[in-house]
């Protein structure tokens, strides 16, 4: 659906309200036109035209464009102004940072600017454009005015002839044209033109939800089967938060087929979803619905019910927000439970899969030194920065999505051990939902409702179960401290078997192969590795006398704890011999069991969790 001329008086009403907050807010602009064309695709050169309407009062000022320098849902900073060229305007330019242009047009009515935007990833973040399709993220090729990102836009797309365009805010078929409340709006709306992508619709209580796929391998008959789990999916999580706010709902689906690109990105009416491989190959139908049902869950939270910082945002710094491991931390926790209540994955499968998450925490090293809240406030650094500085994060951070998933589990169980039953984490997002989204009066131009902080989370949560939940955040939110996985588990009559992990020795050491060349990928601190010199980056020549292969662990299986061993490496122009003295592994395997004297009650709660029922 696009903005109804109702939703556009509303836009304004709240503008006037909220006039203090951006600058220069002393008068809306009279319109502002984007106009997008590829008559090139070959160049992957997006073609994008603004035409800014002035009134009176701002004709003699310069008007600033600005590139974001990061897109909401991928936190790390990419500044897209990189690919920006050919900036021309009808009045005089000046660059003025790296992602600001002013124009000053001295004294006329309208401001036309243009520019193109080179473009040739497939990703939720990025966009594309080549010979087959243009896909694009909206905040990696629209510039805002500076200033005036609430104002109402306009967009018109040429297409190639004979491609069609699709989103999630269409009106009528071979739409061209969108009128859109706010800049944010018109960039959460990723959009999709190309000759031969595919759509089919379904309903769930009278909503409509299109599934558009474009391939670019073999789908090998598996598309229909794939639209009916996908609307498993879409009941079962309608079934838990109620109905969504939209009339219809669009699943962007892509299979690049080139193996490397890879991608989920939530926006308010549709998801863009990117496969590296062909529909037919092993492995993408599950990996796909995997990221629907954490991309649908997003409909609720974090694209409505969302942290404070999380919209409007501000472009010219990174993201600072506490509140991402509920965010996407509780996203990847339901989005695996979903599947299981939707009947696509099994008890079995969803309780192996929490195992894994446990042990990927339990024995990363960061675990000891980051706490869920930091991870969150370090997202600039985590969600797939690159880096052109060496870095030490393999060692000190961990993601706020599995820790997030953890956390959510726990709390989940504890919400529900503690009311026997009675309340859950379901009832904590719905009550979070219906406050600080559909009941709170909205604290900007760009949406319903406030955002919220994580104490508001925790009073919640407190509220629901009747329980204080302020050591449980002091903890194991915004401390270290090894979550309580026995008193949760023991609600539901599991409980969380401990296994040292069936590996020989621990070096410390990861190996990534270059062709075929060894290469130290990463050390950790105070191993074995790091005490005999070896740092990431070092080839290896040779490993206790051999050359090393993809099967190198295989072959030292004979050595044990307290064993030396010779290790040669090339760092630079150095040959580096050294001793490795083995340890003993501290890691550990995880396996969720049934309790041996569950209860009848505790099987029951056990179900309704799993299942989403009460009981
Ligand atoms: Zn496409
Ligand atoms: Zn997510």
């Amino acid at each position: 659906m696009s903005a109804s001329p109702r939703k556009f008086i509303l836009a304004i009403a709240v503008l006037a309200i909220f006039s203090g907050v951006a600058r220069s807010q002393e008068a809306p602009l009279k319109s502002i036109t984007y106009r997008l064309s590829m008559s090139r695709p070959t160049s992957h050169l997006f073609e994008v035209a603004i035409a800014v309407e002035l009134p009176d009062q701002l004709k003699d000022k310069p008007l600033q464009l600005q590139m974001p320098k990061w897109s909401p849902g991928r936190y790390a900073v990419f500044d897209f102004a990189k690919n920006v060229q050919e900036f021309r305007a009808n009045g005089r330019v000046t660059r003025i940072d790296d992602q600001t242009w002013s124009v000053d047009s001295a004294g006329t009515n309208t401001v036309n600017v243009s520019y193109k935007v080179f473009a040739n990833d497939l990703s939720g973040t990025f966009s594309q454009l080549d010979e087959r399709h243009a896909n694009y993220n909206g905040a990696s090729i629209f510039m805002y005015v500076v200033g005036h990102k609430p104002d109402p836009v306009k967009l018109a797309i040429q297409p190639p002839s004979g491609w069609k365009i699709v989103n999630g805010r269409m009106d009528h078929a071979g739409q061209t044209e969108w009128n859109f409340p706010n800049w944010d709006v018109m960039v959460d709306t990723s959009t999709e033109i190309a000759p031969d992508w595919t759509q089919e619709t379904f309903e769930v209580d009278g909503k409509k939800y299109h599934v558009v796929v474009h391939s670019f391998g073999a789908e090998g008959g598996k598309r229909p089967s794939l639209v009916k789990d996908i609307e498993k999916i879409v009941r079962a999580e309608v079934a838990m938060w109620g109905p969504p706010e939209f009339n219809e709902y669009t699943f962007l689906i892509h299979y690049a087929a080139d193996d490397r690109s890879g991608d989920g990105m939530e926006h308010l009416t549709s998801t863009q979803i990117i496969e590296p491989g062909a529909l037919g190959e092993a492995g993408m139908y599950d990996s796909t619905l995997g990221t629907v049902s954490h991309e649908f869950f997003h409909v609720w939270n974090v694209k409505r019910l969302r942290p404070e910082e999380l919209g409007p945002w501000d472009f010219t710094r990174p993201l600072r927000t506490r509140g991402l491991w509920v965010a996407e931390g509780f996203t990847n926790y339901y989005g695996h439970l979903m599947l299981r209540r939707a009947g696509i994955s099994s008890d079995k499968k969803f309780l192996e899969q929490e195992a894994q998450t446990i042990r990927r925490i339990e024995s990363a090293q960061g675990s000891k030194l980051m706490s869920a809240e930091e991870s969150s406030l370090s997202a600039p650094f985590l969600d797939d920065a690159p880096h052109a500085q060496i870095v030490n994060l393999h060692n000190t951070a961990i993601s706020y999505y599995p820790k997030g998933e953890l956390i959510g589990m726990v709390m989940d169980l504890l919400v529900r051990g503690r009311t026997k039953g009675r309340t859950s984490l379901d009832d904590v997002m719905r009550r979070m939902y219906d406050e600080f989204y559909l009941n709170s009066p909205n604290s900007s131009y760009y949406l319903r409702g406030r955002g919220y902080h994580t104490e508001d989370l925790e009073r919640v949560v407190s509220q629901v179960s009747g329980t204080d939940f302020t050591d449980f955040f002091k903890r194991y939110v915004r401390n270290v401290e090894v979550l309580p996985y026995e008193e949760a588990f023991s609600y539901v009559g599991l409980r969380l078997v401990k296994t040292p992990a069936k590996e020989p020795f621990d070096a410390g050491l990861a190996i990534e192969f270059e062709d075929r060349v060894a290469m130290i990928e990463n050390v950790r601190n105070g191993s074995p590795a790091e005490e005999a010199g070896i740092s990431a980056g070092d080839e290896i020549i040779s490993l206790a006398g051999r050359e090393v292969t993809k099967d190198w662990l295989k072959s030292m299986a004979r050595y044990k704890p307290g064993d030396s061993i010779p290790i040669t490496v090339k760092r630079d122009r150095r040959t580096i011999k050294t001793n490795m003295v083995l340890k003993e592994v501290e890691r550990f395997d995880y396996q969720i069991e049934e309790k041996p004297d569950a209860t009848t009650e505790q099987k029951a709660m056990r179900n309704a969790w799993l299942k989403g029922t009460r009981i």
